[in-house]
């Protein structure tokens, strides 16, 4: 299975459109120890061929440019794209469907709770309904295992599997909410190849679960939430929520992932969906000396391996 990372940054991206943090400061004179990274969007693909995407992030356009392999090849409309995982309602995970309109057939896969904030209360997306054979959803449930299809009904080799890590509905929703069903809120995605390895995508995890511990112990390839550094890391800039009201477990600190993850070891383990605050951005930081000596790597734009 081919796993390509094609945007590894948190929402808003690195750097962001209205921050000046020292690390989106210094990305923009030119002279930062790091890389600039586009909102977190992963693509996978057994055969090369059918390629799905983990989430629809705002850079999805951009992002296409960039790979050539999920770029059109034939006729003068056509996609090597066959589908969608969606892992959340967030914008930053759900926007990039808009720009997979143009009529465009895939399977798009959510929880029926997502669906229904996507789809049903959203006016927008009924552009992705424009014709019959355009965008089916595909309500998935947490613990179900189902295979990714492509549009004409082919087998991929890829099943996936979720678990619930949040029970936190986006902003927008908010009033809404308490109507919908908590474990559909935010999935990790356990994606497992023709061959039985298994990549584990949680870009976006409230508590370390023993449930999703046991699954990152099985795991070949983890891409796990390193949204913040620390839990108090937003402070100085907005003034308001720590990472775990928003629903991330930080990186470092007494129950940080770093330390609740230490015994970690079949894994390969990146930390994607990394915000532009996050110090361990600068590869010149003891942040990244840190996280890079417990075995850690990060995520970044381009990155592929094959599982
Ligand atoms: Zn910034």
């Amino acid at each position: 299975m081919h796993v390509k990372i094609l945007g590894s940054a948190a929402g808003g991206g690195f750097p962001q459109w209205n921050c000046a943090c020292p690390n989106c400061q210094l990305i923009r004179s030119g002279s930062f120890p790091g890389k600039a990274r586009s909102q977190t969007q992963v693509a996978i693909s057994q055969d090369g061929q059918a390629w799905f995407l983990l989430g629809a992030s705002p850079d999805v356009r951009s992002q296409i440019e960039a790979a050539p392999e999920l770029q059109p090849d034939e006729g003068t409309r056509h996609s090597p794209l066959c589908g969608v995982v969606l892992t959340s309602a967030d914008l930053d995970q759900v926007l990039g469907l808009l720009l997979l309109r143009e009529l465009q057939p895939l399977n798009v896969y959510a929880t029926a709770s997502v669906i229904h904030i996507v789809r049903d209360q959203n006016s927008m997306f009924a552009m992705l309904n424009r014709s019959p054979d355009q965008v089916r959803w595909h309500a998935i449930s947490p613990g179900e295992s189902f295979p990714l299809q492509t549009p004409s009904g082919q087998q991929s080799g890829i099943r996936c599997t979720s678990i619930s890590v949040s029970a936190r509905y986006p902003f927008y929703v908010s009033g809404r909410g308490q109507h919908l069903n908590p474990t559909e809120a935010v999935l990790a995605l356990i994606v497992t190849s023709a061959l039985g390895r298994t990549l584990v995508y949680a870009p976006s995890v409230a508590a370390i679960t023993q449930s999703l511990r046991e699954w990152l112990e099985r795991a070949d390839l983890l891409l796990f939430d390193g949204t913040f550094y620390t839990d108090d890391e937003l402070i100085p800039i907005r003034g308001d929520k720590r990472a775990h009201e928003m629903g991330h477990v930080p990186v470092a600190g007494e129950d940080g992932s770093l330390r609740q993850l230490v015994r970690l070891e079949k894994p390969r383990k990146l930390y994607i969906h990394i915000n532009n605050t996050n110090p361990m951005l600068n590869e010149a930081s003891p942040e990244y000396r840190k996280v890079r000596e417990a075995g850690w790597e990060l995520a970044e734009d381009g990155w592929q391996a094959n599982l």
